[in-house]
């Protein structure tokens, strides 16, 4: 049996999870995944990776249905219930799920799909009612589910892990941030991704810790959990944490000291899944008195650096490869780059994935030949602590021969008084190769951008400075708050 399921039966009476204001047991779990196993097998042994996708928002019955194809020797495809239709069509095609477990607010939304691409839709009770079969016993080289990325770069792709795989990318968290069985965390995160499914929920599940659900964000409720000081941790996106500090800053003052006060209790806070804007750091850290802890992972293989939970967490570094992670620094004829040197991460190891889905093109190129995955991330090693300077695909402008870090340039964008938030990418040019080019938001109605320019020349020299400037109300986000390169392009 996997471990993580055996696991939970040594914590039967403890609270696993809370959600719409029910708590519920590892007993009540187990036995729950138990049934919807049982019903996925019917007069089957075993589903032998058959594909199971599942439209269920964040909450027990989630929990209990990714356990259940798990436990029936299938592989869970979770489905993010902000996802429109299409989105959602494209995944249940590319894995050709034979089987998709909806909730019942899903159901008629669903209802096209059947007839398309003739999947067969089982209701969300149905799938839970009590039954007992004898379930397989599932290796744990066996698939176990398959994610899909954020689709940043390209089309999202299929990520497929084994159980062993889901086993590494848990344990390293568990054992690198102290998770014990009395932690408690919320979690707002979309359950379609490694930092909800296994940051949050998973290593919570783990330690007999106990994870409660919000369906989705919203900054007083969220504020109002923190505040009834039940909460030991809690992880969120950079984007969670400035509306977290809206929400804030127009507050009473009592008000903000008692959030303040509730805030600085928890034991650890962490960002991930985009880079950390340093003001968000230390806004975050001047109201609450907590130092985010920022880390640096990917779908393909969970967690890879991390800040560390004792020691120096670094505003604007990700910190050092996680125990169990073999990381190394490359250029681009994967010979190791020095200190202050840019180069491309490349990782190994147990929570590294198995294949794309069905890609084996994309799985051949995306590792060295002496098994590398190579993840088209461009860091450097800074005074001890790794530094992110973007994606290559996206965030490095190659610029008059230059190599630009987006990040280096927003993060000074950053500290202008007008810019409240920016992104910077490369528009391809004919004479330049690509020229630096910045989307700002900004209260203001408009920005002198020459004065601007001017200031930027005190902070940054001339090629990295943007030559063309447009000011948006938002910037362009996916569901995990990354901001969508490749859409803002098309406004320039
Ligand atoms: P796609 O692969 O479809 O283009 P994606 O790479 O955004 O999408 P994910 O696997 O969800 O899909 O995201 C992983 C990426 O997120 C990393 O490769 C990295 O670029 C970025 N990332 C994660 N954490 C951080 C961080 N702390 N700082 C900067 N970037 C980060
Ligand atoms: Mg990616």
């Amino acid at each position: 049996m996997i471990t993580l399921l055996k696991r939970a039966f040594d914590f039967a009476s403890r609270n696993a999870l809370v959600s719409n204001g029910n708590t519920y047991t590892y007993g009540m779990l187990t036995h729950t995944s138990q049934s919807v196993a049982s019903n996925l097998l019917g007069d089957r042994t075993d589903l032998h990776e058959a594909r199971v996708a599942f439209l269920v928002p964040p909450s027990f019955e989630y929990t209990a249905v990714q356990w259940g194809i798990w436990g029936a020797g299938g592989i869970a495809v979770p489905l993010c219930v902000l996802h429109p239709l299409p989105s959602i069509q494209y995944v249940l095609k590319d894995t050709q799920a034979e089987t998709v477990i909806a909730h019942s607010d899903f159901f008629d939304f669903l209802r096209p799909l059947e007839r398309e691409i003739g999947i067969s839709l089982v209701p969300l009770e149905k799938a839970l009612t009590k039954n007992t079969a004898v379930l397989p016993d599932v290796a744990m080289d066996r698939r176990a589910m398959i994610l899909y990325t954020s689709g940043t770069t390209s089309k999202p792709k299929g990520v497929v892990t084994t159980h062993a795989n889901i086993e590494a990318q848990i344990t390293t968290l568990v054992n690198a941030w102290e998770w014990e069985q009395d932690d408690y965390i919320l979690n707002i995160l979309p359950l379609h991704h490694v930092h909800g499914i296994i940051n949050v929920m998973s290593c919570a599940l783990w330690s007999g810790a106990c994870c409660e659900f919000l369906p989705k964000f919203d900054a007083e409720k969220v504020w109002s959990v923190i505040a009834s000081g039940r909460l030991t941790l809690f992880m969120a996106v950079p984007t969670i944490y400035y509306k977290l500090i809206s929400f804030w800053e127009i507050a009473s003052p009592e008000e903000q000291q008692r959030l303040s006060e509730a805030a600085s209790k928890l034991r650890l806070m962490v960002s991930g899944s985009a880079a950390l804007p340093v003001p968000v750091l230390e806004k975050w850290r001047s109201i609450t008195g907590q130092t985010l802890l920022e880390r640096y992972g990917m779908t393909e293989i969970g967690m890879g650096l991390s800040n560390s939970y004792r020691e120096e967490r670094r505003p604007g570094h990700v910190g050092l490869p996680l125990p169990g992670v073999e990381m190394r620094l490359v250029d681009t004829d994967n010979n190791p780059v020095g200190e202050n040197q840019p180069g491309e991460f490349q990782i190994k190891g147990p929570s590294v994935f198995k294949e794309y889905w069905q890609k084996e093109e994309a799985t051949q190129k995306a590792f060295t030949k002496d098994g590398w995955f190579i993840t088209g991330d461009i860091g450097m090693l800074n005074d001890g602590l790794y530094k992110i300077l973007g994606r290559d695909s996206v965030d490095i402008i190659k610029s008059g021969g230059y190599k630009i870090s987006a990040l280096e340039i927003e993060d000074v964008l950053r500290k202008h008084p007008s810019v409240n938030d920016c992104a910077v990418v490369g528009i391809p040019d004919e004479e330049w190769g690509e020229t630096v080019s910045a989307c700002l938001v900004s209260d203001a109605e408009s920005i002198d951008f020459e004065k601007l320019s001017n200031w930027l020349k005190e902070h940054l020299p001339t090629y990295k400075i943007p030559r063309n400037y447009i000011l948006r109300k938002e910037l362009p986000r996916n569901v995990l708050g990354k901001v969508t390169k490749n859409d803002l392009k098309k406004f320039f």
